[in-house]
């Protein structure tokens, strides 16, 4: 019988793209959602999988599941900024208690646990690129504190349950990933972007558009995270794709100009503590995972537009 692996926000942007991985790479897949951010759609073409089963689950409750489970993989939490501002407190909750819960089940079960973080855990960083060892930058008491500063407790709930129980942890620190399945009104860069391009809306840039994000296509990203869960690396590794920093002005200016768009850009006022530079130093997850990002942003800002003009022809957006 083929391993089982447990993803809390399977039916979310990453945590359906990492169900399909582990599924062709011969895992049975169990999904658990509570579809606050999740959606449905992302996982319907694996309904009549045999190998997959989904559950409604709140993972900021106790987590009960029968049967064997080989990896636990915890990538349930609001993760767009609009998201998190608007559930403070469930994001404070699933990044505390709902990690604290599938910690407990890893132990249980004598599972692997994978805990998703986060580049926020270096908040606006000082340092350019950020390797594992920063210990970043997070304002504790700012508006983004709710995620950064649950992503960070998450870390060290993740290595106390290591070092005191000896259970076999990764901590993945996630930088920015786009790509097919992402929300269209998550609000983030991307999507807003995109959709406001094919809509020849007005596309809203915040702040001067000085501001850097280093973009990672989301196939990329999920290999980065199916190696560093096949791995023993306890410490910190960080996935994304440092060869694509950009300003916001000038993946505004591209999107534009690859989508075909007669939209214009227009200036909004910048979030507070908005980081201005985030860029991956990859040296471990290369020496440790032999992993590092092959996909162009061209390329996959060519998916991710097709994507979402797909969403548009079937009247979706
Ligand atoms: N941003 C923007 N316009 C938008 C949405 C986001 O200029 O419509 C900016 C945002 O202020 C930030 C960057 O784009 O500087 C990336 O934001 P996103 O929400 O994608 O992710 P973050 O990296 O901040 O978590």
């Amino acid at each position: 019988m083929s391993e089982r692996v447990l993803i809390a926000g399977g039916s979310g942007f990453l945590g359906s793209h990492l169900s399909d991985l582990f599924l062709s790479r011969g895992y049975r897949v169990l999904c658990m959602d509570n579809f606050s951010t999740g959606n449905r759609r992302n996982t319907a073409h694996l309904s009549d999988n045999p190998h997959f089963e989904a559950i409604t689950a709140d993972i900021t409750e106790p987590v009960r599941v029968d049967g064997d489970l080989a990896y636990v993989l915890n990538f349930a939490s609001p993760a767009s900024p609009p998201d998190y501002l608007k559930m403070p407190i469930e994001t404070l909750k699933v990044g505390a208690w709902g990690t604290y819960h599938l910690l407990e089940l890893a132990r249980e079960k004598n599972a692997v646990f994978l805990q998703a973080s986060t580049s926020e855990v270096y908040g606006d960083p000082d340092i350019t690129p950020q390797p594992e060892s920063y210990w970043g930058n997070v304002n504790p008491i700012g508006p983004r504190s709710v995620y950064d500063e649950a992503k960070r407790y998450g870390e060290a709930m993740t290595m106390a349950f290591h070092r005191h129980f000896g259970v076999k942890t990764r901590l993945l620190r996630i930088f920015n990933v786009y790509g097919p399945r992402m929300r269209p009104n998550d609000g983030r860069a991307i999507p807003n972007f995109v959709t406001q391009a094919l809509r020849n809306e007005d596309i809203t840039v915040y702040g001067d558009g000085s501001q850097t994000r280093s973009l990672c296509y989301v196939a990329d990203e999920v290999d980065g995270i199916f190696r560093l869960a096949m791995s023993d690396e306890s410490d910190p590794v960080n996935i994304g794709n440092p060869s694509t920093e950009i300003t916001m002005l000038a993946l505004a200016e591209t999107i534009l100009k690859r989508s075909g768009s007669k939209s214009k850009i227009v200036f909004r006022d910048l979030p507070k503590d908005d980081p201005k530079q985030r860029r991956p130093d990859i040296t471990r997850a290369k020496a440790i995972l032999g992993w590092e990002p092959f996909t162009s942003l061209e390329d996959g800002l060519g998916k991710t537009i097709d994507y979402f003009r797909d969403l548009q022809s079937a009247g979706e957006i």
